[in-house]
């Protein structure tokens, strides 16, 4: 159940925010999901709206959307984006839990290299917070 803990960290931080600017209310949350990052959106959002309850993040609108992971080959430096939708799910399941994992199954589409920096995709974010 970890989209209850990323959950509960994503609503404190936007408490935080609107406590430090004297906030009444928030109004609009934007979340990112890295690509990589393995969140149920459902159950995340459901986690989203029950901690918020008798907070001011309480009618807060909480948008979610991906962002997709993007690779850097050490090699050739050719930057490319990886899709999850084009992995098998275990291999999805396994870069999310083992990040190292990655370097097996992926390779650079240039020059074929499995040595590659993952640039972003991986973590959760909040982009916005409008308070009201
Ligand atoms: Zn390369």
């Amino acid at each position: 159940m970890h989209e209850w803990a990323l959950a509960e960290s994503v609503v404190l931080t936007v408490l935080r925010v609107a406590e430090e600017r004297n906030a009444a209310r928030v109004l609009r949350v934007r979340i990112k999901l890295g690509e990589l990052q393995q969140v149920e959106e459902e159950i995340f959002s459901t986690a989203l709206r029950e901690l918020s309850k008798n907070t001011p993040a309480e009618d807060a609108e909480f948008s979610l959307a991906r962002e997709p992971a993007v690779l850097k080959c050490n090699r050739c430096s050719h930057e490319w984006k990886v899709e999850r939708d084009k992995l098998k799910p275990e291999e999805a399941e396994l870069i999310h839990f083992l990040p190292e994992a990655a370097h097996t199954y992926l390779r650079c589409p240039r020059c074929g290299s499995p040595d590659f920096a993952i640039e972003s995709g991986r973590g959760v974010w909040i982009e916005s917070v409008e308070l009201g």
